[in-house]
């Protein structure tokens, strides 16, 4: 449960941060500023830059709140918005990979994040290397003389695995390396990265940040050793988001304590539901007491998100179908944090470094805002036809 931020509450921080009305004559919401020119006043001024807002690209007032929200949030040195989460992802990483360079990253990660290592990095001649995920201390073993970046995300993509986040940050900093997490399950108000010794953190604001599945964008916060130059590759890569979406992301982050709360707890008690229910071999939540990754979740971690998985008693793709199909709240369709339920099939073809032996297929659910009862009528429908199929 979100608890404080600093001396406040979180909730005030989320309500309070990023906000200056006497700068916007009293309006408690930050200008929609719309722009590419700023004028000088005068050709001294012009020559010096020596002013607030200088371009477009360079913030305005409408950035600077949302990153000054998330710096509060997050203790960071300085944040950015960009247009995607996968942006927030890939900058970062082009910060501060050089051809010649090794990344070691969490085989559990987020599909597209796997991509880019495979492709742009492994092009550009950086060395992609995946981990198992419950690696923790032993991934000292896999540190090398050129590791640059270890890059995390916990839980894990899909099958929710928690990682040793100061383990993993002590080994990669006694190499040198810069540590890297996706946050965006947890947001800063379930894992405030930072304090657990990661450089950077990232979030898919498009999720619980916006949350509701109708905006792109993402969050980068960096502490103090990393900000100058994740902040120098920001402007040279000119990945500036626009204003509107900015302004919805920070719209949307006034009230991610209450939405939160509320996917908190109906995910977790549908979680436990489907625990006790015939057709689900398992379920994958970091806050259940017999997911395997539940201690260290548990000593880590403020509050568990609305996002986990069931393994499927046994079936493939007829089972996987069968379940989706009789599904009429959760739609079908990728994404999540928004305030609809979600469903898609998960498959782990692409990983290298971590397990894959599960009883059976594995559903992704992203409970939403719906009522309870309803949505366990929704997922009885589906393992029904499951276990007929
Ligand atoms: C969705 C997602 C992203 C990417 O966010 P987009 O805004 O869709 O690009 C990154 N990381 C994780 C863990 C995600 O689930």
């Amino acid at each position: 449960m979100p608890g404080k931020h600093g001396k406040r509450g979180t909730n005030t921080v989320l309500t309070h941060s990023g906000y200056n009305p006497r700068d916007f004559y009293g309006f408690v919401n930050p200008p929609v500023v719309h722009a590419s020119t700023v004028l000088y006043p005068d050709a001294h001024t012009l020559a010096t830059r020596n002013q607030k807002y200088t371009y477009g690209t360079r913030g305005t007032p409408t950035t600077d709140a949302l990153n000054q929200a998330m710096n509060e949030l997050e203790g960071a040195a300085g944040s950015l918005v960009v247009p995607s989460g996968l942006a927030a992802v890939t900058i970062p990483l082009l910060a501060f990979l050089s051809s010649g360079d090794h990344l070691l990253i969490t085989d559990a990660v987020y599909g597209p994040t796997r991509q880019f290592c495979d492709g742009m990095l492994s092009r550009m001649g950086v060395e992609v290397e995946y981990y198992d995920p419950l690696i923790g201390a032993g991934i000292s073993k896999l540190m090398k003389p050129n590791t640059r970046v270890v890059f995390t995300e916990s839980p894990g993509s899909n099958t929710f695995e928690i990682q040793d986040i100061p383990a993993i940050a002590n080994a990669a900093h006694a190499g040198g390396a810069v540590v890297m997490m996706d946050n965006s399950w947890a947001t800063p108000l379930y894992f405030r990265a930072l304090d657990f010794g990661v450089d950077i953190s990232i979030h898919a604001a498009t999720k619980y940040i916006a949350g509701h599945s109708d905006i792109l964008a993402g969050t980068i916060s960096a502490n103090a050793a990393t900000w100058e130059r994740l902040e120098k590759a920001y402007q040279q890569l000119g990945c500036c988001s626009g204003p509107d979406d900015v302004y919805y992301t920070l719209r949307g982050l006034r009230t991610l304590g209450v939405r939160l709360e509320a996917h908190r707890k109906n995910a977790l008690e549908i979680a436990r539901w489907l625990h006790t229910q015939p057709g689900v071999d398992s379920v994958l939540h970091p806050a259940l007491e017999d997911f395997p990754g539940h201690a260290l979740w548990k000593r880590d971690f403020n509050g568990s998100s609305g996002l986990f998985s069931i393994v499927l008693d046994g079936g493939g793709k007829e089972k996987a179908h069968a379940f989706l199909d009789a599904l009429e709240i959760f739609g079908m369709g990728y994404s999540w944090g928004g305030y609809d339920s979600l469903a898609v099939r998960v498959y782990l073809e692409d990983r290298k470094a971590s397990r894959t032996d599960y009883a059976g297929t594995l559903i992704r659910l992203q409970i939403g805002l719906e009522d309870v009862e309803d949505l366990k009528a929704d997922l009885a429908r589906g393992l029904e036809a499951a276990v007929n199929a």
